[in-house]
């Protein structure tokens, strides 16, 4: 059972009116399921009370059309039609022992108002601050009034869903609330602009609306970005958002506090430690006698602990941790340091938002799918008899797929032909900032070391041979894919012959043996991969001194990364370590010490010293196993092989997060009717 010295983890908290259980909670975050899946929206949030969370909160809720984030998957309570999907997340949280929480938000000028077609709101005129072409209305004193109303409104819906805390949200940059706080947007001459106070006016209004609102029942929560990392521009934790706690400090029942935007508060591994917002948060607590929370992605117990016995925080709160491993606090009760599953800090479940489609996640593959597939997040169902599995391979689909096939009680062989697991994933953990990364391979390796069914065995590449002489009934091929050395991908769809006209480094060859296999350069790295390839091997081979020069064809480096929250801090960086980079240039020509680049607008050339090109573009799946099973099918059934599949990246390359989830279908498919994928499965 627990280890005492995680007790005071447990001990509960009271929060005005109500208590939680225990000190983990769970922040509002987004889930890219929202008002259009809702009811996988309330099911991935039961999980997380059914795993522990004394507090499960929603993501940013919509108070009214004029609040309108589409296409955005946030949640919505414009009116009484909107109550009762968020009574059935309230229901099943309470059913569970925890508290629910709801983060109101009207977005101000940070939505253009797409579907409703309302002007936004805004304390001044002002451009919204995505790129339509939209601006702000500033608002006069009878908006200022309907909002209030409106917000009013909300809480009491919210109190009526059943909520027992209701967010008042000045955060992120993102919400009418912390419009009126900042300076650079309110511009107001009258009693709600210029000094502090007046520009706290509005905040503490809503505030005492809401009080009222909910009445004694449910406790009231203030959200608030304490820094912005923009210095004095902006709000900072030794000026005005100290003063704003100070100012605010007793009034509402609990403080939860962060930083702005959400690329602050959101700060993958590449970029941040656990307990990055600890310098910045700290000082709360001194200010208020209210409960605080604040995140950090803390995955570790003895960090949770010595984060509240410092005074730091009264709650541990989480976002990401929370989606890895929604049973974390359980896990902890019941001694199961081992089995945590933590959060690697990639931010793949931040881009689900962005992207506007339900989240995934790299490390937890059945987040998202707790309704829709009924999958739970710990348990597979037994397998009805004996049965027996090859999986060819381990990286992240094979080693998923062995672990939960194992735990459904199949007799399982690992083979991998390399000499240490793990596959892509031990590779690129070895890149800069990645290292986290390796926490896939290593939660899936503890697993399987510890069941008494699976057999792993390395240096071991298989053969069709092999897999017919073995003659197990079940075999996933999950043999992965290599790094297309010929320049094809998006933008040149096919492959480049001039390319050979000087020296290439693939990029499985960097992975294998670091920077020297690039010698000392010139280097081109030609990134029409646009996530975090290109910019990793950069940065890598940058900081080992050789000369770098970054080309892609679209506008922006890493340019899928402004999805994952990363893009502005990887350009910087690759800035700080002198890499050159070259926006919009496609390749044109080779020359054994040059590479000619085109602009791809105008066709203007470039040509740039290069020693060694490493294209960074797309990925084949490895098929030659495959193709060398399906010559020899005649032979399966005699052989005692019932089903062979390709799954992960050798089926199709993607993701870490996909040959996660391509691992874990398979082992779950086993045994049961094939899954469905009509329409219907995906409403
Ligand atoms: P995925 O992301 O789909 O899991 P990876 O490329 O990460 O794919 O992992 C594939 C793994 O398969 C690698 O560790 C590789 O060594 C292993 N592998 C490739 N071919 C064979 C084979 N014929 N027999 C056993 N293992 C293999
Ligand atoms: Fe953590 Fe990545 Fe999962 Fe998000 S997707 S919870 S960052 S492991």
């Amino acid at each position: 059972m627990r280890d005492p010295r995680y007790d005071i983890l447990f001990e509960p908290v009271t929060i005005g009116p109500v208590t939680t259980r225990n000190r983990f909670y769970q922040v509002p975050h987004c889930s890219g399921m929202g008002h259009r899946y809702a009811r996988s929206d309330a099911h991935m949030r039961a999980m997380k009370a059914e795993g522990g969370w004394g507090v499960v909160s929603t993501q940013e809720t919509e108070i009214h059309p004029s609040s309108d984030l589409t296409p955005s998957n946030q949640g919505r309570i414009w009116d009484g039609a909107d109550v009762g999907v968020f009574r059935e997340m309230t229901d099943l949280i309470h059913e569970r022992g925890s508290l629910a929480a709801v983060q109101l938000a009207h977005n101000g000028l940070h939505t253009a108002n797409r579907l409703s077609r309302i002007a936004p709101y805004a304390p001044s005129d002002a451009v919204v601050d995505i790129d339509d072409p939209v601006q702000a209305r500033g608002m006069d004193k009878a908006d200022i009034r309907e909002f209030r109303r409106w917000h009013r409104d909300a809480a009491i819906r919210a109190r009526e869903a059943g909520f027992d805390i209701v967010y008042v949200y000045a955060g992120h940059d993102m919400t009418l609330l912390m419009h009126f706080l900042l300076s650079r947007h309110n511009h107001r001459t009258d009693e709600y602009g210029g000094s502090l106070e007046n520009r706290l006016r509005l905040f503490r209004e809503v505030l005492a609306d809401t009080r009222d609102a909910i009445g004694d029942r449910c406790a009231l929560a203030i959200r608030f970005a304490v820094d912005e990392l923009m210095g004095s521009a902006g709000v900072e934790r030794d000026g005005e958002g100290r003063d704003i706690v100070a100012a605010l400090a007793e009034e509402p029942d609990l403080w939860d506090v962060n930083l702005s935007d959400w690329s602050n508060d959101s700060q993958s591994a590449r970029f941040s430690q656990e307990g990055y917002q600890e310098d910045y948060t700290r000082f709360v607590k001194q200010v208020t006698t209210k409960p605080v929370v604040g995140v950090g992605r803390y995955t570790s117990p003895d960090t949770m602990v010595r984060v509240i016995r410092q005074g730091h925080l009264d709650l541990i709160g989480a976002a990401r941790p929370s989606i890895a491993d929604p049973f974390l606090p359980r896990k902890i009760q019941e001694g199961r340091i081992d089995d945590i599953r933590e959060c690697i800090g990639c931010n793949i479940c931040v881009a689900g938002d962005n992207i506007v489609a339900p989240m995934r996640c790299t490390q937890n593959p059945t987040i998202g799918e707790e309704w829709r597939k009924g999958w739970h997040p710990e348990k597979v169902p037994a397998l009805a008899g004996p049965a027996a599995a090859l999986v060819v391979g381990g990286g992240p689909a094979g080693l998923e797929a062995a672990r939960a096939l194992a735990q459904r009680g199949a007799s399982v062989i690992i083979a991998d032909a390399g000499t240490e697991w793990g596959g892509r994933v031990s590779r690129e953990s070895r890149l800069p900032g990645l290292s986290s990364w390796a926490r896939v391979r290593d939660w899936r390796l503890g697993q399987l070391r510890t069941a008494s069914n699976v057999e792993m065995y390395l240096s071991s590449p298989l053969t069709a041979d092999d897999i017919l002489a073995y003659g197990i009934a079940h075999v996933a091929i999950a043999v992965g894919g290599r790094w297309r050395e010929d320049g094809a991908g998006r933008f040149h769809r096919v492959p480049l012959p001039f390319l050979k006209n000087g020296k290439i480094v693939g990029v499985d060859l960097l992975l294998d043996q670091g920077s020297v296999a690039a010698g000392p350069g010139p280097v081109v790295i030609y990134d029409d991969d646009r996530y975090y390839m290109g910019s990793a091997l950069a940065e890598q081979l940058a900081a080992a001194g050789i000369d770098t020069t970054y080309v892609t064809p679209t506008p922006l480096v890493a340019a899928w990364t402004v999805n994952t929250l990363e893009q502005a801090r990887i350009h910087r960086r690759l800035l700080e370590l002198g890499v050159k980079i070259r926006l919009l240039s496609a390749l044109a020509d080779r020359a054994a010490d040059s590479v000619t680049i085109r602009c791809v607008y105008s066709g203007a050339a470039e040509i740039i010293p290069c020693e060694v090109l490493v294209p960074v573009t797309a990925r084949l799946p490895s098929s030659e196993l495959w193709t060398a099973l399906q010559a020899r099918r005649e032979e399966w059934l005699d052989s005692g092989l019932t089903r062979v599949e390709r799954i992960g990246d050798c089926l199709a390359p993607g993701t870490i997060a996909a040959a996660n989830y391509s691992g874990h279908r398979f082992a779950r498919s086993l045994g049961a009717l094939a899954e469905t994928e009509s329409a219907d499965a995906f409403r």
